[in-house]
Formats: C-alpha cells, structure tokens, sequence
C-alpha cells in the first residue's frame, strides 16, 4: 500500500496525473475538487455552501472539504469514474499491474492546517503519506494553459480575474504546505512544463522507485 499526496498549481495538471496515476496502479483516487463539484451538482447542502466560495476561487472552509475526504477515504471508489471500476480480471487482460491498494490524493491538503488534518485522519485509519509529488510549472505557463481549459471546461472559477485570485491562493496558502512536506523528506518535485506523457514519466518512475525498496 502506499499512499501518495499530489501536488499543484491550478492548471499544473494534477489532475490528468492523479487520473492516470490511479489507473496504471490501481488507486483509489480522490480529489475533493472534483468531490466539491459532484456536491455543487447534486445540489446538496454542503454543495449550496460551497458554490459561491468556489465560484470566486476562494478555499472553502475545512469544515465542509474535511468531512467530504474522509468519507472518500473510507470507500473504494468514491465518484461514478469508469476507470476505477476496472476488475481484476479485466487489468490482468489489459496487462495493468497489480498493486496493493493505495491512493492518491489530489486537491488536499491546500493549508499547513490541512497538512496537519490529514495526518491526524491517516492515524485513525492506520495509515500514512508515503510520497508527496508537486508538479512543477512556471506561472506563465500555468496561465496559458488555464485559458486554453477555460475555453471548453465551462467551469465557473476559470474566469480571468478567479484565475488569477487562485493562483495568488496557492503562491500564499499552499507553497507552504510543501515546505511541510520537504522538511519531512517525503517531497519530490517534478517538472511539469512538457508534454502530459513526459510528466507522467517522470512522476511514474518516483513512484516505481518508491515501490521498490
Ligand atoms: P484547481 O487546482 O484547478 O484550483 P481543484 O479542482 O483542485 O482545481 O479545486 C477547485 C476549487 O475547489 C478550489 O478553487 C477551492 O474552491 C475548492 N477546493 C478544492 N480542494 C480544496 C481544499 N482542500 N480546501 C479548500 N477548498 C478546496
């Protein structure tokens, strides 16, 4: 089992990675961004408070992406994604690898304080955050390609003015969160500013690396 933490800028490509990532290695894959917007779909209550916060780009509060993770943690397969629902059988017949379950998630932690949350959460459930992988990208690449995205995905927060309110987010909130993580050892930084294959690349051969000690 081995438990890995993705990391990066709006627009860096977490994830595509984290999507990919999940399917060559089997993880569960949760990412409470798209958890936030299954909730905002469906209507629900958590989902009515997060709306406006996430329209605007900013953070929502733990007390509503907290709860939402642990319930993703706790089951196998948390959001209607073909992918994850691949049998056994079926990975042996595509020649996909066995692997013990892990996850990976994506989107969390975004604070120092949300660092320390999981943790605690990974103690209960006698577990632990084997890697924590941060995708790379200089900001003016981040920029372009979010405009390119906002052209097709429609999503309310990948407006000019919320892009730029997110990205001053993560500078602010979120870099933090890696020198956490870097102090630990756990953090290794991979450059993101190629192709999505040549990133994945990269990212596969840490976790391979890490599989094999
Ligand atoms: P991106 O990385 O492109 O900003 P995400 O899908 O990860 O996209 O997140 C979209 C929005 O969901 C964020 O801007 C924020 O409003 C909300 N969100 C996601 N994860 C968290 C989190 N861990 N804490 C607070 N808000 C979050």
């Amino acid at each position: 089992m081995i438990n890995i933490v993705i990391f990066g800028a709006p627009g860096a490509g977490k994830g595509t990675q984290a999507t990919l990532l999940a399917e060559k290695y089997d993880f569960l894959h949760v990412s409470t961004g798209d958890l936030l917007r299954q909730e905002v779909r469906l209507g629900t209550p958590l989902g009515q408070r997060a709306q406006a916060i996430m329209n605007r780009g900013d953070l929502v509060g733990d007390d509503i992406v907290v709860p939402l993770l642990d319930r993703a943690l706790r089951q196998r397969s948390t959001l209607p994604d073909p992918d994850a629902a691949v049998d056994p059988w079926d990975r042996e017949r595509k020649g996909l690898p066995h692997r013990p379950e892990g996850c990976i998630i994506d989107g969390f932690p975004r604070t120092v304080s949300q660092a320390q949350t999981l943790e605690f959460m990974f103690r209960k459930m006698e577990r632990r955050i084997d890697l924590v992988v941060a995708i790379d990208v200089p900001r003016e690449e981040l920029v372009r390609r979010i405009h390119e995205r906002a052209a097709i995905s429609g999503r309310a927060d990948d407006t000019e003015e919320v892009i730029r309110h997110r990205l001053d987010l993560y500078d602010q909130q979120t870099q933090p969160v890696l020198d956490y993580y870097r102090v630990s050892g756990m953090l290794v930084m991979v450059d993101g500013s190629e192709e999505i294959s040549d990133t994945n690349h990269r990212i596969c051969s840490v976790i391979d690396a890490k599989l094999n000690v």
